[in-house]
């Protein structure tokens, strides 16, 4: 018989089927098991209304049956079925096949496209030797064999079938090098598959699994026995009511699912109904992931549709400071034919992803409000990524990301929210002050934060990397602006004070300048009525804080050269240090000079900064001695 030539379209993408990567193969089951609980439910939805279908619900389901000795893989549907009409429109032109469209001219994106997406029944000629499709359509007494070996054409004909439905076997390739199409010979890789993509088909699927059982009549000898297992657990948990699975239950799918050996901080799950419909199912873990700061951390939820796996990690459907985020979105709203390019301008995707990052905020919030602990929990595991995110694109996000930040605080050494902060701010307080450092302690015995602290005000402690690049792009919150205390200029010292801090500077300004040009890499050196106790002290004059400095210069090919904070030496005017510098500069001026740069050094220890010269400032110290 003349074989019927595939249209076109359908020809190119047989081809690119045939030759597409070995990996992406096995997706050919979930499309025809797609397509068999599609022809399942025309049928059941027939049904509702036709009483001639006198099929009950519980009669459906798709089998799957392997045939070794012949290298074939069989799949049975009791749907619709096909009448022959049916069979050469709907198998012979792939442009029937929903909204698929693909890129010719791009070997990668075709790759995606199969890998991610599928491209329904055709896929199963990249494992297919030869493909049969008998059909008996519902309330026909014919059955039509439609059959193809792929590129060259199909035929159609007259053939018999006891039931209604369609039957589809496919004889495997032969393995060759490393693709090994055998494997689709084995029940346990059936299985798998079934569970990877297609656990959540709404019809049992069925099939003998092998099983090891003592012979009868035996103590020792084991023969294998098949059984009729149904492989699919049919309904997914993110479409049962929250109220019908239990803490356990939503833990135990969470840790199957994403290898974590504890179970979720928090639970999210969310249904919306309107023009794009979607259930979706989420995680918050209770610890980072080891790789969750490295670049081999992938973010992405997975996406379904109608209970149909399309695709492991949908990166659109998350922002990246929600990368830590885990879970499932389900929509039927959405075609299984989209491919790479069109999804990221899928109008319904980024409906769904603003929801789902709406939806999550709203769930940090609560739990911030309701189980602090657990949110601290939260903040101290993926707090950086928050923060992160409020530097990143400029400061894009950055409102919508600000309540959720937090920092500790001087006071109860506790982490507070900036909205915190302000309302336990002192009177006449107008702005928030911070100080950073490597860790809370070396903070806290910073001179200047010493010294405000002593005057009774709050400070918030800074100790990542990340955190006054956040606060900076932040600049204010609730019209309050962010101060660091050891650079900014703060209203800490009375009108006094800094009278007499200007008159003592104007005074000893050649000594001043004579210590800073001793000093050579310093911006200024002044004298200082706000360091308590202590005799000196670093600030910055500009932009650029110490502690910035330090995280620029530790990223990789920084310029350090450019990447200098403008420094300041502060000398406590009150301390007995000052006296002595002023008598010393009559009596000795070079000695001062000596002393200033021995001074400078400590002080950029105090800072946590590097001593650049130590060897120098050693030799000064025993010279001096
Ligand atoms: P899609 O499923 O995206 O429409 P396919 O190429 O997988 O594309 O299938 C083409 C068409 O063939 C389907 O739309 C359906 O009408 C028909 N079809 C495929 N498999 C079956 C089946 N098991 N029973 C009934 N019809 C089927």
């Amino acid at each position: 018989m003349r074989k019927k030539q595939f249209k076109t379209e359908s020809q190119k993408l047989l081809d690119m089927m045939i030759n597409s990567i070995y990996t992406h193969k096995e997706i050919f089951l979930r499309e025809i098991i797609s397509n068999a609980s599609d022809a399942i439910d025309k049928l059941y939805y027939r049904s509702l209304t036709d009483d001639s279908v006198t099929l009950k619900k519980s009669d459906y389901k798709i089998e799957i049956e392997i045939n070794k000795d012949k290298g074939q893989l069989i799949i049975r549907d009791n749907g619709c079925g096909m009448t022959k009409d049916e069979l050469e429109n709907n198998l012979g032109t792939i442009a029937k096949s929903g909204s698929f469209e693909f890129k010719r001219d791009n070997d990668q994106s075709e790759v995606d496209v199969i890998g991610q997406f599928g491209v329904g029944f055709y896929s199963s000629f990249m494992v297919c030797q030869n493909v049969k499709v008998l059909s008996r359509a519902y309330g026909s007494e014919e059955a039509y064999l439609w059959e193809s070996e792929g590129i060259d054409g199909y035929t159609v004909t007259e053939a018999s079938k006891d039931t209604n439905g369609t039957e589809i076997t496919l004889t495997l390739k032969e393995d060759h090098g490393d693709e090994k199409y055998s494997e689709f010979l084995s029940e346990y890789k059936i299985r798998h598959l079934i569970k990877k993509y297609s656990d959540y088909i709404s019809y049992p699927i069925v099939m003998e699994m092998p099983k090891e059982q003592l012979k009868e009549g035996s103590e020792s000898e084991y023969e294998t026995v098949y059984e009729k297992a149904v492989l699919n657990s049919q309904t997914p948990i993110w479409k049962k009511s929250q109220t019908d699975v239990t803490e356990e239950e939503y833990a135990g799918f969470y840790k199957d699912k994403y290898y974590d050996y504890e179970a979720p901080l928090k639970v999210i799950s969310q249904k919306s109904e309107g023009l794009t419909s979607f259930e979706a199912l989420m995680f918050i873990p209770s610890h980072a992931p080891f790789d969750y700061y490295s670049k081999s951390y992938e973010k992405g939820l997975e996406l379904y549709s109608s209970g149909v796996m399309i695709m492991e990690r949908c990166k659109e459907l998350l922002p990246d400071y929600f990368a830590f985020v885990r879970g499932v979105v389900d929509s039927a709203d959405l075609t299984l034919n989209i491919s790479r390019e069109t999804l990221q301008h899928d109008r319904q995707l980024k409906v769904i992803a603003k929801a789902v990052e709406k939806k999550i905020k709203a769930e940090l919030l609560k739990l911030q409000e309701n189980e602090r602990e657990k949110y601290e929990r939260f903040f101290d595991a993926f707090g950086s990524q928050i923060k992160y995110g409020i530097y990143e694109g400029y400061g894009a996000n950055k409102e919508n990301l600000k309540d959720l930040v937090m920092f500790v605080s001087s006071k109860e050494k506790k982490k507070v929210t900036f909205k915190e902060y302000i309302a336990s701010m002192k009177e006449g307080q107008n702005a928030i002050y911070y100080a950073s450092g490597e860790t809370v302690d070396r903070i806290l015995m910073l001179p200047q934060v010493e010294a405000a602290m002593e005057k009774g005000y709050e400070i918030l402690l800074l100790t990542e990397d990340v955190d006054e690049f956040a606060i900076k792009m932040l600049h204010e919150y609730d019209g309050k602006e962010f101060k660091n205390v050891c650079t900014d200029k703060l209203d800490l010292v009375s009108d006094e004070d800094k009278k007499r801090e200007d008159e003592e500077n104007e005074k000893n300004k050649e000594m001043l300048d004579y210590m800073k040009e001793q000093i050579g890499e310093v911006s200024l050196v002044k004298l200082s009525s706000s360091l308590g106790a202590h005799p000196v002290s670093l600030s910055t004059l500009g932009e650029m804080s110490v502690e910035m400095e330090k995280v620029l210069s530790k990223m990789p090919g920084a310029d350090k050269s450019i990447l200098k904070a403008e420094t300041v030496l502060e000398i406590n005017m009150s301390h007995s240090i000052a006296t002595k510098l002023k008598l010393m500069y009559i009596s000795d001026k070079e000695k001062v000079g000596k002393y200033a740069k021995i001074l400078y050094a400590q002080a950029r220890q105090i800072s946590g900064l590097e001593v650049e010269n130590p060897r120098e400032i050693c030799d000064l110290v025993c010279e001096l001695m």
